[in-house]
């Protein structure tokens, strides 16, 4: 394989997955060639980047970093121009240290610790949201100056997957008491917040949200503030064949943002889309560790429900699971599929099969049914649409290892990664031609 060095950062050109691993298998990988690891995609961020300037061109997106802080994903972001949302110390620090400016994050979590809060006074980052009535004499002791953001709760989050709930938002019908002690307490409020819920399909739940936020900036109004900041949140979805919910969810956004913030108001317009930039950019590849056969119809072997032939059931265990990157199908509500990661035969004959994760814990289960040709041990599975909320997430409970992550990048999209410091993607390998997974 061909590779040069860039700015200290190793550029190889061109592999497809399949091709990927079997290179990874051989000399070139750092770790065990069987362990499982993820292939990102860079080229997906900034096509998703371009969808969103076309779809909400008035609207500057803050990505949220908890979502996936991969490095290259926030130097790629950070290149595009995005702002970011960050929610901790740590996470401020990391947008800092890519020299982003102060101004491009904003401090969305409403509840914060008091040496968080020192941590972004003293580093200028000023914007930050609340919900509560102790949050603001807090942050009067300690940052008198910050630009405020009312975080309220959606009329309606019932129309997303993940619902927020009652964990943060004040009733907008509470607003104006919060907006009056703001005021008594002299301190600077610049607009509004919501967070629709996570995977939210509906449109209508983002609309709402729009029409309650401008209640809340005439209440504000007389108060005696000066909005000029509105705040549409999270929950975009993220995958490529989402493209079609996310762009009738804009139908109904759009004009709901031009009625009642438009351009002519002057209200500046952000979102804090997580989800939405990452899901779909990241593929995962697990081996094959161990294999059991089982008969379908033997009541002590595993179960799925389709007694009573003599096929076999397989149970396959992959060297990741539900207490690493899979962590997502506990707290998420995922549906996930498994490719090969080789090419079939025509007409090749499929099984019921399970896929198991590495752990000793019971419930540490992929896909508990699935069709599958027969797999042997040290072959790879792929599971497409895995960046969001993954990773991140993942712990090394058992002692298994998080997979290593190899970044890859499309041509027309390495200007973006070309121009970025060795500091945001040192150490990480760029695969020039975009590699695609064999369905
Ligand atoms: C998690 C979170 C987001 C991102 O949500 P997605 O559903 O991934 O878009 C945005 N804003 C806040 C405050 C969050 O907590």
């Amino acid at each position: 394989m061909m590779q040069f060095t860039l700015n200290k950062t190793v550029v190889h050109i061109g592999k497809a997955a399949p091709e990927l691993a079997a290179w990874k298998s051989g000399a070139g990988a750092y770790e065990n060639k069987e362990d499982a690891f993820f292939v990102a995609d860079l080229s997906d961020i900034v096509n998703k980047f371009r969808l969103w300037t076309s779809l909400l061109p008035r609207v500057q997106p803050f990505y949220a970093i908890k979502c996936n802080d991969d490095p290259c994903v926030l130097g790629v972001l950070a290149q595009l121009g995005t702002g970011f949302d960050c929610a901790s110390k740590d996470e401020i620090q990391r947008i800092l240290d890519m020299k982003v400016s102060p101004n491009r994050i904003i401090y969305a979590n409403p509840c914060k610790q008091k040496s968080y809060i020192e941590y972004a006074a003293k580093h200028d980052v000023s914007m930050m949201t609340f919900d509560n009535e102790i949050e603001l004499y807090k942050i009067k002791t300690i940052f008198p100056d910050a630009k405020l953001v009312i975080r309220i709760m959606p009329p309606d989050d019932t129309k997303s997957l993940r619902p927020l709930g009652m964990k943060f938002g004040c009733d907008p019908n509470d607003a104006g008491h919060l907006l009056r002690i703001a005021k008594e307490l002299d301190l600077n409020v610049i607009g509004v917040s919501f967070h629709v819920g996570c995977s939210c399909y509906d449109g209508s739940a983002f609309a709402e949200a729009v029409a309650s936020a401008h209640s809340v900036f005439q209440v504000a109004e007389e108060v005696g503030f000066n909005f000029d900041l509105l705040d549409i949140g999270g929950g975009f979805p993220g995958q490529w064949s989402d493209k079609i919910a996310i762009k009738k969810l804009c139908d109904k956004l759009t004009p709901a943002l031009d009625r009642y913030f438009p351009e002519d108001s002057g209200v500046r317009l952000i979102a804090e889309p997580g989800r939405y930039f990452v899901e779909s950019a990241f593929t995962v590849a697990v081996n094959i560790i161990a294999k059991r056969v089982m008969p379908r119809d033997n009541p002590s072997g595993y179960s799925d429900g389709l007694s009573g032939d003599k096929e076999p059931h397989y149970m396959y265990y992959v060297n990741d699971g539900i207490y690493g990157s899979f962590n997502c199908l506990v707290y998420d509500q995922i549906e996930i599929e498994p490719l090969l990661l080789k090419t079939l035969e025509p007409g090749v004959a499929t099984y019921s099969s399970s896929i198991w994760g590495p752990t000793c814990d019971g419930l540490d289960c992929i896909k508990k049914q699935c069709l599958l040709p027969e797999l042997n041990t040290g072959e790879w599975l792929a599971f497409r649409n895995m960046g969001a909320y993954t990773m991140c997430a993942a712990s090394d409970f058992n002692g298994m290892p998080k997979p290593r992550c190899y970044h890859t990048i499309r041509e027309s999209c390495w200007y973006v990664v070309a121009v970025l410091k060795p500091s945001q993607i040192s150490d990480v390998f760029l695969y020039l031609v975009g590699m695609v997974l064999v369905d």
